[in-house]
Order: C-alpha cells, then sequence, then structure tokens
C-alpha cells in the first residue's frame, strides 16, 4: 500500500455514512469513525485504544459478542439482522434510538492477530417503511373482503370461507349449514323512503344480524343487493333452523317501519332459506347455494317474513 494513501483511506472511513468500528485481536477499539461520534455521541478519544466492552458494555455477552468472537477467533463474517436485533448499539438519530443492522467482518492484518471490522447501518427509514407497508397491505387485505356499505364480509370472503368450510365439513365429517336471507319487499321500501334509507337499513339490518354470531367459524357476507348469506359450520338442520328462526325475529324486532310491506306488520321482514349438507352425503358447493336458493324462494311464496328448509 503507497503510505500517501492511507490519510485518504482514512478520509473515506471518516466520511461514509455507516458507522465503522475497528476491533484489534485483543477486542480494543482501533478505528471508531466519525459516523459512531455522531451517534454515539462518544468522542474518538473516548473509545480509541479501549476494550470495546468497556465502552460498550450492553453488548457484552450478546449476539454482537458472539459474531465478534467468531470473525477474530474462527474468521467467519456475520450479519445481524435488525429484526432480530433492533437497536443493539445505543445510538441515537433524530433524537430516537436507531434501528441498526449490524455486519461484522473479520480482517487479516499483517504480522498482527486478526482484526474486525463492525459497520453499522441506520435501517430506521426502511424498518418504518416495512411497518407501514405492512399496515397497508392489512387495511387492503380488509377492504377486499369486506362490504363497502355494510362493512361485513363481501362475496369474495363468503366463496373464500364456503370453499374452506366445505373443504373442512367433508374432512371432519360435520354437517355444514348455509342460510339465504332476503329483506322483503326492499324494491318497494326503496321506492318509498328513497335510496339514501334504502342503504341506511341495510347497514341496520347486516350489523344486528352479523351481530348474532357466536362463533369464529360462522361468517354472515353480503350475498349481493339486499341478499345475505350466513355460513354455519358443523351445525344440523334443527339447529339451522333455531338459527335462523332467531334471525328472522331480530330484524323484525329492529322495528324498521315499512309501510309498503303489505304481508307483514308494516315492519322491515325478512326471509330465509336454509340447506344443509349432512355429514353422509356431501354435494357440491353450487349445489348447496342452489338449495338454500330454492328453500328461500319458497319461504317468499309461503308469505315472507318466514323460514323455509330443503
Ligand atoms: P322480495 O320480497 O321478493 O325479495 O322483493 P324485493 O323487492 O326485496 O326484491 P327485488 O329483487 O325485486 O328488489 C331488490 C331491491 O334491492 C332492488 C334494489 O333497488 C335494492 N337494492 C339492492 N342493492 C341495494 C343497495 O345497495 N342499496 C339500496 N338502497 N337498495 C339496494
Ligand atoms: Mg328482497
Ligand atoms: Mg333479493
Amino acid at each position: 500500500m503507497n503510505p500517501q494513501r492511507l490519510p485518504l483511506l482514512e478520509s473515506v472511513f471518516c466520511a461514509v455514512s455507516l458507522g465503522a468500528i475497528v476491533l484489534d485481536g485483543e477486542r480494543r477499539v482501533v478505528l471508531w469513525n466519525s459516523w459512531m461520534v455522531k451517534h454515539s455521541r462518544l468522542a474518538h478519544e473516548q473509545v480509541l485504544g479501549r476494550d470495546f466492552f468497556e465502552v460498550c458494555p450492553g453488548l457484552r455477552g450478546g449476539r454482537v459478542d458472539a459474531a465478534i468472537q467468531h470473525a477474530l477467533y474462527n474468521n467467519f463474517p456475520s450479519l445481524l439482522s435488525q429484526s432480530l436485533n433492533k437497536a443493539p448499539f445505543e445510538l441515537f438519530a433524530r433524537g430516537e434510538r436507531m434501528q441498526q443492522a449490524v455486519e461484522v467482518t473479520p480482517i487479516a492484518v499483517e504480522n498482527a492477530p486478526r482484526h474486525c471490522l463492525i459497520q453499522v447501518s441506520d435501517v430506521s427509514f426502511a424498518v418504518a417503511r416495512e411497518k407501514l407497508l405492512r399496515e397497508q397491505a392489512m387495511v387492503l387485505r380488509s377492504q377486499t373482503f369486506s362490504d363497502g356499505l355494510t362493512g361485513i364480509a363481501n362475496r369474495r370472503h363468503f366463496d373464500v370461507a364456503m370453499e374452506k368450510e366445505h373443504r373442512r365439513a367433508k374432512r371432519s365429517g360435520t354437517p355444514l349449514s348455509l342460510l339465504m336471507i332476503d329483506i322483503d319487499h326492499f324494491k318497494a321500501y326503496n321506492d318509498h323512503y328513497g335510496h339514501q334509507k334504502g342503504d341506511q337499513c341495510l347497514i341496520q339490518v347486516a350489523a344486528a344480524l352479523a351481530g348474532m354470531l357466536k362463533r369464529p367459524c360462522d361468517l354472515m357476507a353480503r350475498y349481493g343487493g339486499e341478499e345475505f348469506a350466513m355460513i354455519l359450520p358443523e351445525t344440523d338442520p334443527e339447529q339451522a333452523r333455531l338459527m335462523a328462526e332467531s334471525i328472522r325475529a331480530r330484524a323484525q324486532e329492529l322495528a324498521i317501519p315499512h309501510e309498503r310491506n303489505a304481508d307483514a306488520s308494516q315492519l322491515v321482514t325478512v326471509s330465509i332459506g336454509i340447506a344443509t349438507q349432512q355429514a353422509q352425503a356431501p354435494v357440491a358447493i353450487d349445489a348447496l347455494i342452489g338449495a338454500a336458493d330454492r328453500a328461500l324462494y319458497q319461504a317468499k311464496r309461503n308469505g315472507r317474513n318466514r323460514v323455509a328448509a330443503i
């Protein structure tokens, strides 16, 4: 090495925007660059020549210590990711403890025991961005699976849940019930009260009915328009009928006025069709939905505000 280049190298070492520390074979600090001075608030004269673990006592016995031993005695480099060691060094940036990625590399030195280089980079921004992206992904995911008007599960969510529960029912040999719930004379409601009131009604009914689910595996979704579907795993026809009957009653109890509901008490009511897949007679998903639809049609024909099963 041309000796004239040494001061240049030292300037570069000090100018880089990451922490650089060099330890000798006895783990004494030989170099501590300006970036480290700035963020650790320890000046060169406070660290140079001192034992590394006197300067950074918090790192003794930890992963950085192990990485240093690996580098000095086994000649192995190590990369400590920020997910396991968020902020090993006491370094600060923008008034907060900095999130760090740390790399420890062995360095061969002529006529002396091996040294090691510790590089510390500020990954606070990357970590914050990753957190933001994760949060955005969660929001997007929940938006993709929920209905924009009522906030309950949407049709896509229903399709995914139905596939899963249908598979699970076949595997575990348990019955699977499906309820199709449709608001009675809703076109007349819209015509009479206006579309906005119609929306309010849908929101209120959806919230009340979804609030009746007791088990995490049950799902109520907006199947389309003013029609809702409820998936009830491990539910036999009798239990499904009880559930459907309490849903029907609950909708009526909301006591939403519906002057044009000719069939009933001039309140908003729902009709419900039930289909159950028995463990011993599995059917395709389409067939189960078709059966619940037919049952719903029957409930409508029989006078609405009632439950029918196929
Ligand atoms: P039935 O008792 O036989 O179910 O009669 P219905 O009038 O409820 O059924 P129909 O299928 O004829 O009408 C459904 C109505 O639901 C028509 C449509 O305007 C209304 N609708 C569907 N989606 C929405 C919505 O998001 N908001 C509002 N306000 N109305 C909706
Ligand atoms: Mg309807
Ligand atoms: Mg309908």
